[in-house]
């Protein structure tokens, strides 16, 4: 398997997952969930601040929040604080995504107030034409090097592929003082002079996955890697095991510095012990531990300092924990989360250890049942509190003109539970409905208190915004873009000659015949022709592209579902419609639109082919927006003054540095909205 594989393959986390953008709670009728970390507290309450002149911009995200929802919530009374802010002088109204409404490309539009076509994110893979290789879409974190002696040489260092500055950094550049929070793919740190930022979704585990969780059990026969996740076997003797896990990996040997874990079982009391490097605590069934505090000793001058924390599920006649992903420890990351530096530290001094992991929400566990729902819903919950806290008390604190802070929890629920608000969903069942049919307004409701308590401690003269960067679609089947392509005679597979049945499981583009093969498709909404010139072994020739394009086109927007009649695509944008720009030349010479309950299958869209062409979705990973139609895809806006209508995610940043008065660039293709 060529390189490029082995890296994805360690990403599976999220890009067979991916098969999305990529977790919550209060579950009604959650267990208890005793010795969580300790829930943060506070500052001390500040006195209402006074007016800053010109008054300030804040800027709360919530990922991936269904218009629809909220306006039926707000239409029963059930969003006080966004309906006030909408009738008290404010606005509401829908918010037009990117294309496509996937996270990675809608907030790069939010920070760049550009479209795709400019700052160059447009899926979570990305290819190589010239030999076809995939890559990550958005960005990598480059893990460190050790010089022979085994001193760090190179640190451990991301790049994000976004092109175009920030409108935070335009700001912060004119002399506003920033505030970031937690704002995703928003990474790596930006050095904004007098500026504060605490970096989100991108930063990833000690390991330089997006999260690589840990389940342990007795059960668990032998280490075994999955998507996003290791399972290590606990071997007994007597009430005492001991589990060496697996760290960072040595750049030099490329083995995992492993730790010694203790545990200890209480059978009758139903509760384990465990020891680490000092740290012992007992911990009964449904509980979690506090922060576990790692070291990872690379080599005697290169020591890896992690964070994570132990859940114990089963603690009886078997033994089953779940342990989070190995996060960087924000007092000494592996690779910068914060600037300044030490504010990641600083926030340590006051809330206790806290999750920096960007991807928050362990949706791979869950899928694979190593965690259960209550555990995910509850940590969502936790979650969304703290990033609440955190954004209070930096309203407060210490003065500031921009802050933009965001959650992603409203996004990770509506993955996991639409199985259970959609009852053709292939794994709705009328129990999870019941019990879990709500989350989705729950964590809604959540949102909308949050937007109180910051709405509560603004000013008069301040700019109040919040967004979503999409909406949200059920997914009930998988639609394979690749198979599709084979049986219509657009694409071969080596050794395989007869499009009726040919197939292929190998991923990454790796078992196409690329000399009888005119297009492909990779990622969750992207088809590419393989053209001469372009790609390393084209065929189609360039006059023959656009009227290919339309034939592909036309055959895929007739596509039904033999079960039911519905047209599978609600539309498919054309490269030369949708994406123009600095970028182009990476862009999808097609990028279709799902209609609502379809998605791409997620071997196809990680460049294989199954044999089914559509297949039910039996995934957790349940609700869906990637690849939905832009049109029919938007997020939310609502602000605390009135705004032009048909608002777009590019306008925000356009409109935030019109109310700063710090002019904005010719090439930014948002509009400002202030009436
Ligand atoms: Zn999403």
């Amino acid at each position: 398997m060529r390189r490029v594989g082995v890296v994805l393959l360690v990403w599976c986390g999220v890009i067979a997952v991916v098969c999305a953008c990529l977790a919550l709670t209060g579950g009604i009728g959650a267990p208890p969930v005793a010795a969580q970390a300790p829930e943060p507290t506070p500052a001390a309450s500040a006195p209402a601040p006074a007016p800053t002149p010109g008054g300030r911009v804040v800027i709360l995200g919530f990922d991936g929040v269904e218009p629809t929802i909220v306006e039926s919530m707000m239409a029963a009374g059930a969003l006080p604080n966004l309906a006030k802010m909408r009738d008290s002088g404010g606005s509401y109204q829908r918010l037009a995504s990117s294309n496509p409404p996937q996270s990675p490309t809608a907030w790069s539009s939010f920070a760049t107030c550009k479209n795709p076509g400019n700052h160059g994110v447009y899926d979570f893979l990305r290819r190589n034409p010239a030999n076809y290789v995939p890559g990550l879409g958005f960005g990598a974190l480059k893990q460190p090097e050790l010089a022979p002696d085994g001193v760090l040489a190179n640190p451990a260092a991301f790049t994000n592929y976004r092109k175009g500055e920030t409108f935070w950094a335009m700001a912060s550049a004119a002399g506003i003082a920033t505030k970031l929070l937690v704002v995703p793919f928003a990474y790596p740190v930006e050095r904004l002079v007098g500026g504060t930022m605490l970096c989100g979704l991108d930063v990833s585990d000690i390991r330089g996955t997006q999260s690589t969780y840990f389940a342990m059990s007795d059960r668990i026969e032998a280490v075994e890697n999955i998507p996003g996740g290791v399972r290590l076997p606990l071997k007994f003797e007597g009430d005492v095991a001991m589990v060496m896990v697996p760290g960072i990996r040595n750049p030099a040997t490329k083995q995992f510095v492993e730790v010694p874990l203790k545990l200890t079982v209480d059978r009758p009391g139903h509760a384990v012990a465990f020891e680490l490097a000092g740290q012992t605590a007992k911990l009964a069934e449904n509980t979690w531990s506090e922060w576990l505090e790692w070291t990872f000793e690379v080599s005697p001058q290169f020591r890896v300092r992690a964070i994570s924390r132990l859940h114990v599920i089963e603690a009886g006649e078997h033994v089953r924990l779940y342990m989070t992903c190995l996060q960087m420890h924000p007092r000494a990351p592996l690779a910068p989360i914060s600037n300044p530096d030490e504010y990641a530290g600083q926030l340590v001094d006051r809330y206790g250890l806290y999750k920096t992991v960007g991807w928050r929400f362990d949706t791979k566990a869950l899928q694979q049942n190593d965690l259960t729902d209550d555990v995910f819903l509850d940590d969502a919950r936790k979650t969304m509190d703290w990033q609440g806290t955190l954004t209070l008390d930096e309203v407060a604190l210490s003065p500031f003109r921009l802050m933009v802070s965001a959650w992603t929890a409203t996004d990770r629920v509506a993955h996991m539970f639409w199985r259970f608000r959609d009852p053709k969903h292939p794994l709705y069942n009328e129990e999870g409905a019941k019990k879990y049919g709500k989350v989705v307004e729950e964590t809604y409701a959540k949102m909308d208190e949050i937007v109180g308590k910051v709405a509560a401690k603004l000013t008069p003269d301040d700019l109040l915004m919040v967004l979503s960067d999409h909406g949200f679609h059920s997914f009930r089947k998988g639609f394979s873009i690749n198979t599709w392509l084979i049986r219509n005679g657009y694409l071969a597979v080596k050794d395989q000659t007869d499009p009726a049945s040919a197939f292929t499981n190998m991923k990454y583009l790796e078992a196409f015949d690329w000399t009888r093969s005119k297009a492909y498709g990779l990622g969750l909404g992207s088809i590419f022709l393989n053209l001469k010139g372009r790609e390393g072994q084209g065929v189609v020739a360039s006059e023959e592209a656009a009227a290919l394009l339309g034939e592909i086109r036309d055959k895929l927007l007739a596509v039904a579902d033999p079960d039911t009649g519905d047209k599978v695509f609600r539309a498919v944008y054309t490269k030369a419609e949708v994406y123009k720009g600095i970028s182009e030349a990476d862009a999808p010479d097609l990028q279709v639109g799902y209609a609502d309950g379809y998605q791409t299958e997620k071997a196809s869209a990680a460049g294989a082919a199954p044999k089914e062409l559509l297949a039910p979705n039996d995934d957790k990973w349940s609700g869906e927006h990637a690849a939905s139609d832009v049109a029919d895809t938007p997020g939310i806006f609502f602000s605390n003054r009135a705004m032009e209508p048909n608002a777009a995610i590019v306008d925000l940043g356009v409109t935030t540095l019109k109310f700063l008065n710090v002019p904005a660039p010719p090439d930014l293709e948002g509009k400002a909205l202030l009436k």
